[in-house]
């Protein structure tokens, strides 16, 4: 039976979804996390425990492992692991992206050097440092524009900026937000650097250290819709699985993601365009194997490139995608991993869609109401809160994280819309706010859909 090694970041919606998937496959599983597991003792070839933030030592771990056990294949289950398992591949001599490759998919600014180089359509950009005069560089820019750090996620810290005024602000947010992001990857580590990406580069590129932390950029903002492309990369060569629409407008001044709904409505012809912009965002960036999401907008001069991660969708969205009689996108992943010949079946046909439901304001979450109404709503097959009570609750732009998730499936694109709305508007969540001490203040009845 082949074995499949499992890489689990500290913190991730997937594990479930990744190890469901293995469970239904003929499969033996290894899984690689950070934790140790007093489990491992029981059955050491199930459990394996790595230091993904010395990246070298891991591929040694895990080829002394291999040596016993042989490993056919590597499956990153989220964002935080993917340049482990493109090292521990290239340890192992199994097809996988280059660690270069991914790397730049991790670092919003090494993909804007590349897309530009490669002619991809892409906003401009400028590369900032926190430290940076920033009254002086606001009377430099073009607006309206959008300061981001290069390697968080969820839209943490992206921010539209209008103005002058506006961009000093947001600045002053952002050092907050990044200040407070450096402290934790120092603290999750006993060396200086926690995160394997930065790790790595402590190796490859000494001065590139800490840019991740100390650096920024301000992009030109890109209007119109905005969509996200699936697809699975073999041998370089791109498969789309699903493009979803991203039916909420995207105008900032913060980005929170919402609805998900697939397949697209936009001409045949658009989504041809997209997915020739994808495959040369996907080869400038010298990806070629396994999962791909790619965000763009679509522009008036057509589709721009915001962005291409080498991992699947995130949070639980996977739920709406199903293939063939059934199949699971994980599913999909870790045959292809283990054979890159492996053809996906097609997408089912039924329209689907997920909301991401976004906190409404900051507090602390006492109470839900309305899940049994929301879940009678007539296409929705799945309501999920994540968060759970009690849980302080911080928006956007400094925190990146939902209520939960709901799921619709029906005969059309706009049904599992309106779906998802109806639903969401019949849930309820209570909300203490804090006060000037950041602790719970009196309580208030916030409804799903009210902004702050
Ligand atoms: P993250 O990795 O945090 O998701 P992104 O670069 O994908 O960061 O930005 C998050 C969201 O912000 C995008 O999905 C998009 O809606 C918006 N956004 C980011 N950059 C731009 C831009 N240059 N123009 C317009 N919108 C943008
Ligand atoms: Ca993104």
């Amino acid at each position: 039976m082949p074995r499949i090694l499992l890489l689990l970041p500290t913190t991730t919606y997937r594990t479930e979804a990744f190890l469901a998937a293995a469970r239904r496959m003929d499969v033996d599983v290894t899984v690689g996390s950070e934790k140790p597991n007093t489990l491992a003792r029981l059955n050491p070839t199930a459990l394996l425990t790595l230091s993904f933030h010395d990246l070298q030592r891991t591929a040694r771990q895990v080829v002394d492992f291999a040596a016993k056990h042989p490993i056919d294949a590597v499956v990153a289950v989220d964002d935080q692991v993917t340049v482990v398992a493109a090292a521990v591949c290239q340890a192992l001599s199994l097809r996988q992206n280059s660690v270069e490759s991914v790397l730049a998919a991790g670092n919003k600014h090494r993909m804007r050097q590349l897309f530009l180089h490669a002619g991809v359509p892409s906003p401009g950009f400028r590369l900032c440092r926190l430290d940076d005069d920033a009254e002086q560089l606001a009377g430099q820019l073009h607006y309206p524009c959008v300061v981001k750090p290069l390697g968080l996620s969820g839209s943490q810290g992206v921010i539209r900026v209008d103005d002058e005024p506006e961009y000093i602000r947001a600045v002053g947010r952002l050092v907050k937000i990044l200040h407070a992001e450096g402290r934790k990857r120092k603290a999750a580590s006993r060396a200086l650097l926690a995160d394997p990406v930065s790790t790595f580069r402590s190796a490859e590129h000494g001065d590139q250290l800490l840019s991740l932390t100390s650096h920024f950029l301000v992009e030109d903002f890109i209007g119109g819709p905005e969509v996200a492309l699936e697809g699975l990369l073999s041998r370089g060569w791109l498969r789309v699985l699903a493009l979803f629409d991203k039916p909420d407008p995207l105008d900032g001044p913060f980005f929170e993601e919402t609805i998900y709904v697939t397949p697209s409505r936009l001409p045949t012809v658009v989504q041809q365009q997209i997915a020739r912009c994808t495959i040369q965002a996907v080869r400038a960036l010298g990806l070629s194997e396994g999962p791909i999401h790619a965000e763009l907008r679509l522009s008036p001069d057509g589709p721009s490139v915001i962005e291409v991660n080498a991992r699947s969708i995130g949070g639980q969205c996977s739920r709406t995608l199903k293939f063939g009689t059934g199949i699971s996108l994980e599913e999909l992943i870790i045959r292809h991993a283990l054979d890159s010949d492996f053809e996906p079946p097609v997408r089912e046909r039924q329209p689907a869609g997920v909301m991401m439901i976004p906190i409404p304001r900051a507090g602390r979450l006492s109470e839900v109401h309305g899940l049994h109404d929301a879940e009678s709503v007539a296409g929705i097959e799945r309501v999920t809160i994540s968060a759970h009570l009690g849980q302080k609750l911080v928006p956007l732009p400094e925190r990146s994280v939902y209520l939960g998730f709901l799921f619709a499936r029906a005969s059309s694109a706009e049904a599992v819309e309106a779906a998802l709305r109806e639903a969401h508007a019949r849930l309820q969540f209570i909300i203490e706010p804090f006060d000037s001490n950041n602790e719970p203040a009196k309580r208030s009845l916030v409804p799903a859909d009210s902004q702050q």
